[in-house]
């Protein structure tokens, strides 16, 4: 059904600002501009605001998925000129200034005076999307819940399995990518494996799991220099997570990844669950925008803007976070919620006559990532930190960052229950969960669910085994 209509009547005559997404840089621009005489639009594909630093909590039964995605109409609720609109951005016309959007198929046009594009990355496999389907990407809801499924899910299987073979392959758990979310997704798997199921299963060990992290490049956590990479290293490895650099992902399937090493060689290493945790791409949107401007974009399809974050001979539109490039800023929280408020900003001074503010400067907070419980990295200005009193910033900045008061108490009950105790209060998966992404793949083919149908996938090996 396509109905073309317009949300937004021009009954007032007050500059109207869309906004497309609500992340970090979506949601703190429209916030930013709760004063400013402006009707602000907010356009996202989902009803939320997703706090993506936490998604591995999710995937690994810590926190559930609300606690970290808040619905952005409610925290908008008192926001008097903003409004929400669900709708995935289809096309973005410059000329017109319109967004075009759609949901559940009916289809929008939302014109704009101002426009801010933050419609964030996706997963990138770096040209081999076909290794989606047996290495899942985390950035989104569905992805999480759905890793949660394959991780918890192949306990289970490996508890039914009837071959030592199969329990290994079933208990042997890769996460590609050894940047922060690996390192975290990684240290969470085994502490998972060694402190909450441990007393959970009958058959099988789950203290025997096997955690490795695996990354092409040679050195874990790039990003934060090689004091605090070789510190997560020594910590990863304490607590049994096998690291492997220098080691690139050449093939995935559905029940083992191969990897080629820096001397040519290739290794295939068996395994059920695999997490992708590398690369990603910018939002599609990015493209669309670089056609009609001029503007460049980067290998990873982010869209080279101006100093003040406008696209070139576009002043009207704004490209912020994830989907910018700039002076190679990176792609984080901060770069995006900053960026997000200078647009505002720079619209609101616009509408009141007053001189525009000079270049977006970033103004870097540090970064940090968790590798257990008490135990993380922190790079703040020049001071790096490692260990407990990491563990405890980084509990200090997300909670602070977490949209909502009662998200934070319910997060900090679920991390005392994790972290002091040994529980995890998010087990639950459901079918749909582990099985959805495939069903949808398959349908109008064969809908095949694949962990149950292991040993019917792969008769000669089970036979072998
Ligand atoms: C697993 C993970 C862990 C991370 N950990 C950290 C961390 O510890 N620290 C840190 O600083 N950063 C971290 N990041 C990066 C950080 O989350 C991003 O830099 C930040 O979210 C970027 O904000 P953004 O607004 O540009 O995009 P996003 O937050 O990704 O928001 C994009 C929005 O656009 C919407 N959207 C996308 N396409 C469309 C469309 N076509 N139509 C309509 N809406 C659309 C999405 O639904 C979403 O609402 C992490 C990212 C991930 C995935």
């Amino acid at each position: 059904m396509t109905q073309p209509t317009s949300p937004t009547p021009s009954t007032a005559s007050r500059h109207r600002v869309v906004v497309i997404g609500s992340g970090f840089g979506g949601l703190f621009s429209t916030q930013k501009l709760k004063g400013a005489d402006v009707d602000v639009t907010l356009i996202a594909r989902t009803t939320h605001h997703l706090f993506q630093p936490l998604l591995y909590q999710v995937a690994t039964g810590i926190l559930s998925e609300g606690e970290i995605a808040p619905s952005t109409r409610e925290v908008l609720h008192r926001q008097r000129n903003a409004k929400v609109l669900l709708g995935d951005v289809t096309d973005i016309d410059l000329d017109a200034r319109t967004v075009t959007h759609t949901a559940v198929g009916r289809e929008t046009v939302t014109p704009y005076d101002s426009l801010i594009v933050a419609a964030g990355a996706g997963q990138s496999w770096f040209g081999n999307d076909q290794f989606s389907r047996h290495a899942p990407g985390m950035k989104s809801i569905d992805d999480a819940l759905e890793l949660r499924g394959r991780i918890f899910g192949s306990f289970e299987l490996a508890e039914l399995a009837s071959t030592p073979a199969e329990v290994e392959r079933l208990m042997t758990f890769v996460v590609v990518g050894a940047g922060p979310t690996g390192v975290e997704m990684a240290g969470q798997i085994s502490e998972l494996a060694k402190r909450t199921l441990r007393r959970d299963f009958r058959r099988i060990d789950p203290t025997k799991a096997r955690v490795i992290l695996l990354d092409a490049a040679p050195a874990v956590l790039g990003s934060f220099g090689e004091k605090l990479g070789e510190r997560a290293v020594k910590r990863l490895t304490e607590m049994g997570v096998e690291v492997r650099l220098g080691a690139k992902v050449v093939d995935v399937d559905s029940t083992g990844i191969e990897v080629e090493t820096d001397d040519g060689s290739r290794e295939r290493i068996e395994s059920v669950c695999k997490v992708w945790a590398a690369g990603v791409s910018a939002s599609p949107l990015g493209r669309r925008l670089a056609e009609q401007s001029g503007a460049g974009v980067d290998r990873a399809g982010r869209v080279e803007v101006n100093d003040d974050l406008t696209l070139p001979g576009h002043p009207e539109v704004f490209v912020v976070g994830d989907m910018m490039a700039l002076r190679g800023l990176p792609g984080v929280a901060q770069v995006a919620i900053q960026g997000g408020r200078y647009a505002a900003e720079q619209i609101e001074r616009r509408l009141e006559g007053k001189p525009p503010k000079g270049p977006f400067e970033y103004f870097d907070k540090g970064s940090m990532a968790t590798i257990s419980r008490f135990s993380a990295v922190a790079s703040v200005g020049k001071a790096q930190f490692s260990g407990f009193f990491a563990w405890i910033l980084w509990l200090a900045v997300h909670l602070v960052y977490i949209i909502g008061f009662k998200h934070r108490i319910t997060t900090l009950l679920h991390w005392v229950v994790t972290f002091i105790g040994r529980g995890r209060s998010e087990r639950v998966v459901t079918e749909q969960q582990v099985f959805a992404r495939q069903a949808i793949a398959d349908l109008g083919s064969d809908y095949s669910p694949e962990l149950p149908r292991l040993e019917k996938d792969r008769p000669h090996e089970a036979q072998a085994d």
